[in-house]
């Protein structure tokens, strides 16, 4: 007997739940791709994309994951042999970072661990010490430690010290999640990607840049044809957009995601996040009352809307999960870059997402299977994490 054999919920940090009017968009017989309905629809995307960016300068969609973002942030921003600060605050900062380097850029990171937010005292020493770095790359929510940077801050420093670097940041788990601003928090480059909060399946990298960033790209050895984001910005023929076929059904899924954000509004999108982001929270902290259970940030101001880090102790954690997932039909996320993979310890850590189309019975039954589950496996916990949670998606 399983109770698992209903609806299955994956609830990993990404891929994410995708909404029935995102797939049932994509069902669709192939569209001519050289004039008609395509070329209006994917005209649309732009204005709606730098919307939910909060930018009005450029956009460009890559047939890709968020590696690939990665991947062609640098490529346009970077020459050989530039610096690149990258302040790390879990494996995606790492990567990034380890991305440039591949590249032939020279990369210094400011590591701040596993489980805090960037240390503006911190990146004020390392900003002094590249006084000429071309770029700094952060992560708005590194998805592995779940820590929220705050970006505007970190722009400001670096204008107060006159540092003339672009600032790059990763949105690929928080754009459509956490409250961001693009222009005005003047961040120059942008990655995001479209399995996270857009709600689309994987396959579409998203660079937004700055005119400013434009402009000093043009400058960039390192860019190849197709990861150049000149021709795509400014396509003079639609095939430009994608330097080939254009990724048609991922487009029409992505339409329909931007119109259901749109329909909601963008700042209720960010409320609803929150709110659902406090009620596991809310759970957390009873379960930590009563056992090895903890949430990963322990200020609540730096932690991300959209997934959230946890860990139990003695392999607990992966024992979890795979109840969650055979017994109740919920798949949590494996913990990453908290400890070695393959060691024991890699088996404490553990994430739940609440990204893109969640509500509160979505992650209030995730809560209560994995309650049930740590009742059911013998894991001691505190008592009351549901009725904190509730409480916490009814009061706000
Ligand atoms: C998911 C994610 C990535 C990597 O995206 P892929 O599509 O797996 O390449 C990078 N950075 C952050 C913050 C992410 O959440």
């Amino acid at each position: 007997m399983s109770l698992a054999n209903g609806r299955p919920y994956l609830a990993t940090p990404g891929p994410s739940v995708m909404p029935d009017r995102v797939l049932n968009a994509m069902h669709r017989a192939a569209p001519n791709i050289y004039e008609g309905a395509l070329m209006e629809m994917t005209a649309s995307l732009w204005p709606d994309l730098k919307a939910v960016a909060g930018t009005q300068h450029n956009a460009t969609i890559y047939i890709g994951n968020g590696h690939a973002a990665w991947e062609a942030a640098n490529a346009n921003v970077f020459r050989r042999g530039d610096t690149a600060l990258v302040l790390a605050t879990g494996r995606f900062g790492h990567g990034w970072a380890e991305n440039a380097r591949q590249l032939g850029v020279k990369v210094t990171v400011t590591d701040f661990g596993n489980a805090a937010p960037i240390d503006l005292a911190r990146v004020e020493t390392a900003l002094r010490a590249e006084p000429n770095a071309r770029a700094v790359l952060a992560t708005h929510v590194d998805t592995a430690s779940s820590a929220r940077n705050d970006v505007a801050a970190l722009r400001k420093l670096m204008d107060d010290l006159g540092h003339p670097g672009l600032l790059m940041v990763d949105c690929i788990a928080s754009l459509g999640c956490d409250e961001f601003h693009m222009d005005a928090w003047g961040v120059d480059v942008v990655v995001a990607a479209s399995q996270k909060g857009l709600m689309t399946p994987p396959g579409l990298g998203l660079v937004f840049f700055s005119d400013k960033a434009r402009q000093a790209a043009k400058s960039s050895d390192l860019r190849t044809p197709y990861w150049d984001w000149e021709p795509r910005a400014d396509a003079n023929h639609f095939y430009m957009h994608f330097y080939g076929t254009a990724p048609t059904h991922h487009l029409f899924g992505l339409r329909e995601a931007l119109t259901m954000i749109h329909e909601e509004g963008l700042e209720n999108v960010w409320r609803r996040h929150a709110r659902l982001a406090g009620a596991v929270w809310a759970a957390g902290e009873v379960w930590g009352q009563g056992g090895a259970f903890a949430l990963n940030i322990k200020s609540p101001a730096c932690r991300g809307h959209a997934v959230t880090a946890m860990r139990l102790s003695n392999g607990d954690g992966t024992r979890l999960r795979r109840w969650c997932e055979h017994e109740g039909g919920v798949t949590l996320g494996v913990g990453l870059g908290m400890a070695e993979p393959g060691t024991p310890a890699a088996d404490d850590f553990f994430r739940l997402a609440h990204m893109g189309h969640v509500n509160a019975h979505m992650t209030l039954g995730a809560l209560a299977v994995m309650d049930a589950g740590m009742k059911a496996l013998g894991i001691p916990h505190g008592a009351g994490a549901l009725e904190a949670a509730t409480r916490a998606i009814s009061q706000g």
